[in-house]
């Protein structure tokens, strides 16, 4: 039987154009920035939730841009320890490079700090980090993203490139699930 996705979502908390406006907005302060101090990012996605956002995000550079990817997840049972895993390293080198990370969402904060150190440790010159949200009420490492597309309540969303048990990924919105759903 088929099933429609959408039918699952009980609210819609960012919609389609708001993300796109979003996307244009961050691209041209980004470029700006980069511009000023001479740098050609390494705009790089962490798989696989940053996927969506990372493809609307980099339309709208208008210099050069090197793209690529890379997947990580945390040591089972050593949360607190913070290490990651790389499951699919990059293709490129990011040594000297001016990395900037692109991450669905900033939650304990904890992911982005180790990958920050990680690309660090592979020499890169710089590392900056652009997330499509940002959810600050559950922060349990003190780091914050350089750019924020929106701000989000202590909620769980999906959407957008955000999964609930792998799915979801492809809605073109943020939304919040029907509590049913986690239930059957
Ligand atoms: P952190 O290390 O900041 O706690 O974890 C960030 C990761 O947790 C995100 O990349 C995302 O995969 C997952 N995550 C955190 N909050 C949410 C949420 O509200 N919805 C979904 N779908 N994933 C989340």
């Amino acid at each position: 039987m088929s099933k429609e996705i959408s039918r699952d979502i009980e609210k819609i908390l960012i919609d389609e154009s708001e993300i796109e406006q979003r996307c244009k907005e961050l691209a041209a302060q980004i470029e700006k920035d980069y511009e000023k101090e001479g740098k050609t990012p390494l705009v790089v996605g962490l798989l696989k939730g940053s996927v969506p956002f990372m493809a609307e995000l980099i339309k709208y550079f208008k210099q050069p841009i090197e793209i690529d990817f890379i997947s990580v997840s945390s040591y089972e049972g050593t949360e607190s320890i913070g290490d990651v895993k790389i499951n699919k390293d990059l293709d490129l080198s990011s040594k000297n490079k001016n990395v900037l990370i692109v991450e669905d969402i900033v939650d304990t904060g904890r992911t982005l700090r180790e990958v920050k150190k990680l690309f660090y440790n592979k020499g890169a010159a710089d590392v900056k980090i652009v997330s499509l949200l940002d959810k600050p009420d559950r922060r349990v490492v003190d780091i914050a993203a350089d750019y924020i597309g929106f701000t989000v309540p202590n909620e769980f969303v999906v959407g957008y490139g955000l999964d609930y048990n792998q799915l979801y990924r492809n809605l073109p919105f943020i939304g919040i699930l029907r509590p049913e759903v986690y239930t059957d």
